[in-house]
Formats: structure tokens, C-alpha cells, sequence
């Protein structure tokens, strides 16, 4: 299997070695194949410890950023998963690993085709793609476990908490355009708890509940 050694190296290295020894999701890691998720000429870079460009001024995350927002996930297998933000589809691939469904809005159509490409060929016939605008959620499928956000929010996108059911839990990077704060966030008995985890940057949610798209 090609870039085995690398994948070995990046889950030990930079997931586990981090902290995050959960064996589901150190498996999911070292099963989904990162280099089939960014374009051709960075395959070589795939298993750094970093973001890539993936196109169209979007990235594919750090592995560790990916395997963070997981694990506070606490994914059990028989959630449904909401996802904002595509991207290359390798975050959308891990959560289909470790839950039975998982839902997924990305704003940009043009990034579509290729993950529902990679998706199929691999397998994952529990994932569902949708252009549109996330920060508004995926209202025909809510509620759902679980909601990932992929993309900086200036704060939580009040339909996203709507469609978490009532023990719902969601991790989401909250803060300007330039540099967050990756809240974890829990629904609990009507109240809402919310924990700062780490700082991150991640490119901006664009749209309503998001940052206004320019000329919009
Ligand atoms: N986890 C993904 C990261 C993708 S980058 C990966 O590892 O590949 C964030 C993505 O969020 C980009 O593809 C961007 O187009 C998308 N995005 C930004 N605003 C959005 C919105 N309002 N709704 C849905 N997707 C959005």
C-alpha cells in the first residue's frame, strides 16, 4: 500500500503521541488514505503535520486538527454526523469510519464531484454531500448527534444548535477571521455548555451566520 510507513508515522507521531489514543479513531486514521484526499503534485506532503491547499483558496486540516475534533466528538458508532464544510472530504471520510451517517454541506458545489468520486471508490455509502450554505445546517435530516464545523464562525450558528438533538455535542472553531478558539459544545437538559479547547485557524465560514460574502 503506498505511503503506509508515512501513515503509520503521522498517527503515532502527531495524533497519538499528542494524547489521542482512543484505538477507533487511531484506526480510522490509519485506514483512510490522506494522499487520495489533496491534489496529485502534494501527495509526497500528504502526512505532514500541516494544512495543504486543496484548491479554490480552501485546505484539507492538519491530521491532528482532524483527529482533535473528532475525538471531542466522543463518537460511540451509531450517531448521525453533521458536517460543515467538504472540503476534500477527508474529515467527511474519518466520521464515516467511526458512525453510521454522516451528513455534509460544503459551500463551494465545484469541490463536490471529486469527493463524491474518492467517497464511492472507497466505499463510504453512509455519507451524504450538499452544496449550500452550512452555516444554516442540513434542516431536512435534524436532528443530528453530532455537528462538526470545519470552517471559523464568529459564534455559534443558532440553526446548527437547533439541530442538535437535546444530549447533542459539537465541535466548532469560534473567534475572527484570522486566528480561533475550537469551542467544544454540549447540549445538556435544555442548557448549552461550552469549553475552549485549543486556539486554530481555520479558513472563514462564508454566508449567513458566518461572515458576510462580500457584495452579498
Ligand atoms: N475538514 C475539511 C476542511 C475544509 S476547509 C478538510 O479536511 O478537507 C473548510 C471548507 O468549508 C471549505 O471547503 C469551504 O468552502 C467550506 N465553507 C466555508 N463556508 C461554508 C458554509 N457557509 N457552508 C458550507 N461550507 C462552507
Amino acid at each position: 500500500m503506498r505511503f503506509a510507513a508515512q501513515r503509520a508515522r503521522m498517527v503515532g507521531g502527531q495524533i497519538k503521541a499528542r494524547g489521542l489514543t482512543d484505538k477507533r479513531l487511531l484506526a480510522a486514521f490509519h485506514k483512510v488514505e490522506r494522499h487520495l484526499f489533496v491534489p496529485e503534485e502534494l501527495q509526497q506532503e500528504a502526512y505532514e503535520d500541516r494544512p495543504l491547499p486543496i484548491g479554490l483558496g480552501q485546505t484539507i486540516s492538519q491530521p491532528y486538527m482532524v483527529a482533535l475534533m473528532t475525538s471531542l466528538l466522543r463518537l460511540q458508532g451509531h450517531e448521525r454526523v453533521l458536517e460543515i464544510g467538504t472540503g476534500s472530504g477527508y474529515q467527511t471520510a474519518i466520521l464515516a469510519e467511526l458512525t453510521l451517517e454522516v451528513f455534509s454541506v460544503e459551500r463551494l458545489p465545484e469541490l463536490l464531484p471529486a469527493v463524491k468520486r474518492r467517497l464511492d471508490a472507497l466505499g463510504y455509502f453512509n455519507v451524504h454531500l450538499s452544496p449550500g450554505n452550512g452555516s444554516l445546517g442540513w434542516p431536512e435530516f435534524a436532528p443530528y448527534d453530532a455537528i462538526l464545523i470545519g470552517a471559523a464562525a464568529p459564534e455559534i450558528p443558532a440553526p446548527l444548535l437547533e439541530q442538535l438533538t437535546d444530549t447533542g455535542r459539537m465541535v466548532i472553531p469560534i473567534g475572527s477571521q484570522s486566528a480561533q478558539m475550537l469551542n467544544e459544545v454540549e447540549k445538556r437538559g435544555g442548557a448549552i455548555h461550552r469549553k475552549e479547547i485549543a486556539s486554530c485557524v481555520f479558513v472563514p465560514l462564508m454566508g449567513r451566520y458566518g461572515w458576510p460574502l462580500e457584495g452579498a
